[in-house]
């Protein structure tokens, strides 16, 4: 039986002497896995459909596989053109699709939930919107998901309100009593509490108020590797695009 899935692409590797494995999101069976014959031949026609950072629809034959499919057609959906020409907002795709192909939970009803929230944040770059925001934000989705999000409501430790610095390590805010980290200013703190609050879906309220900052991103990223263990490969590139641009 034929069935057809609307799949952004996640990652894509050489097989064999011609072919690609790609891996890729879906609303209907979370993450999955294609080959592609003959891929990597000079004149695939399907070849710059099936690119990370793509949405694209794939054909396949649902009885065929149980882990890989075989992909048997593949029809453009998105191409995100300036994910793919420009250096900054292809940093910023491969970050969201590297962080949703390593904390893709295997469960539909959740991947179907970060399928939305990847298309979301590749369509918030594509238009332009600053990246360095929709990165804290689309992290910050992906960690509530986990049950892993930061601890913003008063110190992690012991409930104070009057919070002075973000702990990575702790998973959240902690109080000057039981911090020795170097305290962060209140619009800082504000401003971390928002994103983590609001995600994706309060983006276009949260950003003419603040954008996020390096910092936050730095920060979600260490919560990240500390609780789940997943280490971000694209963020030491992503960290050093933007650092320059900030320091330009
Ligand atoms: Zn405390």
């Amino acid at each position: 039986m034929d069935e057809t899935v609307d799949a952004l692409v996640l990652k894509q590797v050489d097989y064999g002497e011609a072919d690609l494995i790609v891996t890729v999101l879906t609303k209907e069976y979370g993450k999955m896995s294609f080959r592609a014959r003959g891929a990597r031949r000079m004149k695939s026609r399907n070849a710059g459909k099936i690119l990370p950072c793509m949405k694209s629809q794939f054909r396949f034959d649902l009885r065929e596989g149980k882990t890989m499919f075989i992909l048997k057609g593949v029809n453009s959906l998105k191409t995100y053109p300036s994910l793919h020409g420009d250096l900054a907002k292809s940093a910023g795709g491969s970050l969201v699709a590297e962080v949703a192909d390593a904390m893709s939970m295997g469960d539909p009803a959740i991947d179907s939930v970060v399928f939305s929230l990847v298309e979301t944040a590749w369509d918030m770059v594509e238009e332009g919107k600053d990246i360095v925001s929709v990165i804290c934000l689309f992290l910050c989705d992906v960690m509530r998901l986990h049950g892993i999000a930061p601890q913003v409501d008063g110190c992690v430790r012991c409930g104070c309100p009057k919070v002075v610095a973000i702990s990575a390590r702790e998973g959240g805010f902690l109080c000057d009593a039981c911090s020795n980290l170097e305290p962060r200013n209140t619009f800082a703190l504000r401003r971390f509490r928002m994103f983590v609050k609001g995600g994706l879906h309060y983006a276009d309220k949260i950003m003419p108020i603040a954008n996020g900052n390096l910092g936050d991103v730095e920060t979600l990223a260490e919560m990240i590797h500390y609780h789940i263990g997943i280490k971000i490969k694209t963020l030491a590139l992503f960290i050093r695009l933007f650092g320059v641009e900030k320091n330009a």
